[in-house]
């Protein structure tokens, strides 16, 4: 099926019509969910320390949230505006270098 939904995400707010809407469940196309900081649905935060990382870089691909980001070749922090809290990378590390802290 042809992709034809033309919705602008950036239009979409509290005060958008329906008409703004994409129909439930559709994707309006590629990467939309960069434009939204779902972040702050956390309620538990992901703390590295930095001294205890080697760069094994096991964490990054167990992140459901594409929340650690790899730039060549190393990981860097965590991408916080995304990050859901889930705690999965804790469980990745074999170093003990991810622990979690309560709040955002
Ligand atoms: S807490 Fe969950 S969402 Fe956040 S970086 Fe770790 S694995 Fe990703
Ligand atoms: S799994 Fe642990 S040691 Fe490996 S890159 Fe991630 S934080 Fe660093």
């Amino acid at each position: 099926m042809a992709n034809n939904i033309r919705t602008d995400i950036h239009a979409v707010n509290e005060t958008a019509p329906y008409t703004a809407m994409t129909p439930g469940n559709a994707v309006a196309g590629g990467g939309g969910a960069r434009e939204f900081k779902t972040g702050e649905w956390r309620t538990s935060t992901p703390v590295i320390d930095w001294d205890k990382c080697n760069q094994c870089l096991m964490c990054a691909p167990m992140c459901p949230d594409s929340s650690i980001p790899v730039e060549d070749g190393k990981r860097l922090d965590f991408d916080l505006d995304h990050c859901k809290g889930c705690g999965i990378c804790v469980g990745a590390c074999n170093f003990g270098a991810i622990t979690m802290k309560e709040g955002l």
